[in-house]
């Protein structure tokens, strides 16, 4: 069985094509800047990487092109289009109306379309994947994966904001989470990894990537979780502020005469590590200009990693204690100084980081607390592709 996952966003397609008998994938790749002059698509074939400029003016020519690249040329994997058996599609906000995958039918669509104003950016590109692969092929299986379904079994305290009821009942102002498909992936595979069962677990897991989010997993759901009703709320990240205080963003937009789109920029694209360092939103940069001695890659690393500290501390006090901390994400997987800096001087909790083998872990599966530790610290890499090629599987079987 051949599933194609599609990850639809305002500019860009990304894809991955799996044979699900072993769970491979046979190719993947992207097209980037949508609608510019200079749209392409990259992509990998039998290890290689290839570029291809081409005309991408909207989205169905996009999935056009990557029907094309599969099925024809010189990168071609797959004879026929109808050698795909379903599309499994990343879509960003279900709202409340979505607690899991579903098969994409013209009613889900309409509900889904009517979570549009709660990520006006990201569902109308969802929308527009979904609708060209329709056109292209009508009746292959289409499945739908949100980000924010993990996280609808959070409680009504956790959730709610303390806003005036009605903005709840009426615009759905709360908190709904994202990164659920990665948070969902890491929860299952660390049990599998560790030989334990949800049940009964306290899990803190941290996807600390450009963009980061914690979530705590009790029993194998999701029961809080950083990010809010979008994913500016939490930890500070590459460019995010996270957490501000709802009255300085008031106090900015006076002070200096911001609008809506003035201050979501602000918060959005120019805070974060990059904001703090002055150097750049990449974790990297920050440890490069720390062996410069910038001090202000210094309080961007130290921040960072507080605040993620901070949040572990209070999702054991919501669970009542805290089994296993795990790592994933790009920062979380491959920067052993984020680790570090995030779980050193939880010793009271029963937190006890083994150094050598947090250095020696880099985007593998490992157990990096020591032996002696209460706390498992565990990094597992993240695939949310695979995620949604299972959910689109079990759904299409039925
Ligand atoms: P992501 O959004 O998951 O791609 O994560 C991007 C963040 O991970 C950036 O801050 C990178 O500096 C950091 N990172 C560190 N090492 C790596 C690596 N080897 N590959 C990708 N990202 C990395």
């Amino acid at each position: 069985m051949k599933i194609l996952v599609l990850n639809c966003g305002s500019s860009s397609i990304k894809y991955a094509l799996y044979n699900m008998e072993d769970q491979s994938v046979v190719t993947s790749g992207g097209i980037e800047k949508i609608g510019l002059p200079d749209s392409f698509i990259k992509l990998k074939y039998n290890g290689k990487k290839v570029q291809i400029d081409a005309p991408v003016p909207e989205h169905t020519a996009g999935v056009q092109l990557i029907f094309k690249v599969l099925t024809e040329g010189d990168y071609a994997v797959i004879s026929d289009l109808h050698e795909l058996d379903a599309v499994g599609h990343r879509m960003v906000h279900g709202g409340e109306r979505f607690s899991k995958s579903v098969l994409l039918t013209p009613e889900v669509m309409e509900q889904f379309a009517a979570c549009n104003d709660l990520a006006p950016l990201h569902n109308p590109a969802n929308i527009k994947g979904v609708n060209a692969v329709k056109a292209l092929l009508p009746d292959i299986p289409q499945v739908g994966v949100f980000d924010t379904a993990f996280h609808q079994t959070m409680p009504d305290y956790a959730y709610m904001y303390a806003l005036p009821y009605d903005l709840y009942k009426q615009h759905g102002v709360r908190r709904y989470g994202f990164h659920g498909t990665s948070h969902r992936y890491v929860s299952q595979r660390v049990c599998e990894f560790l030989g334990v069962k949800p049940e009964g677990l306290r899990l803190i897991t941290c996807h600390i990537g450009n963009g980061g989010s914690i979530t705590a997993v009790k029993d194998g759901r999701s029961v809080d979780t950083s990010m809010g009703l979008t994913p500016l709320e939490g930890l500070m990240m590459g460019t995010r502020s996270g957490d501000i205080d709802a009255g300085a963003i008031t106090f900015l937009m006076d002070k200096f005469n911001l609008d809506t789109k003035g201050i979501s920029n602000l918060l959005n694209k120019q805070s974060g590590l990059a904001g703090v360092s002055g150097l750049s939103s990449d974790f990297r940069d920050i440890l490069a200009g720390i062996a410069d001695g910038n001090e202000r890659a210094r309080l961007a690393k130290e921040m960072y990693c507080y605040r993620i500290k901070k949040y572990i501390g209070a999702y054991a006090a919501a669970m009542g204690g805290v089994d296993v901390i795990l790592f994933t994400a790009g920062a979380g997987e491959n920067q052993y100084e984020v680790r570090e800096g995030a779980t050193k001087g939880l010793e009271f909790l029963g937190v006890k980081l083994d150094d050598a083998r947090n250095r020696a872990c880099r985007a593998t599966e490992a157990v990096i607390s020591s032996d002696d530790s209460k706390v498992k610290i565990v990094v597992i890499p993240t695939d949310e592709e695979l995620m949604i090629a299972l959910d689109t599987l079990a759904i299409v079987q039925g």
